[in-house]
């Protein structure tokens, strides 16, 4: 299973709509949202990437599921509001083909 950590939400930046995870390269079903944080700022857990590929720590993408938080979800939303200029909907067509290498 892939690690879940918990990150204050002030501790991510690059928050986007994406349908692939960063590091495991595993597709999701459909868009989510995703963020970059740094791999020692967990507040507990931590997500699951190696630290080889250099000292720490390490700017990392994560999936930010609204099911792990919905508490926060609406704050979270109103946060992309405000940087997107736009609201999210899961019907949102993703815009240009997915058509990715690698
Ligand atoms: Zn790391």
């Amino acid at each position: 299973m892939t690690g879940r950590a918990i990150y204050r939400f002030s501790d991510m930046d690059g928050l986007h709509y994406d349908n692939v995870s960063g590091g495991i390269g595993r597709k999701t079903s459909h868009d989510a949202l995703f963020g970059y944080v740094m791999c020692d700022a967990a507040i507990s857990g931590e997500v699951a990437h190696s630290c080889r590929h250099g000292p720490g720590p390490h700017r990392i993408k994560v999936c930010v599921p609204k099911v792990c938080n919905k508490e926060d979800w609406k704050a979270i939303e109103k946060a992309m509001k405000a940087k997107t200029g736009s609201t999210f909907s899961a019907d949102r067509k993703p815009s240009g083909a997915s058509s990715r290498s690698g």
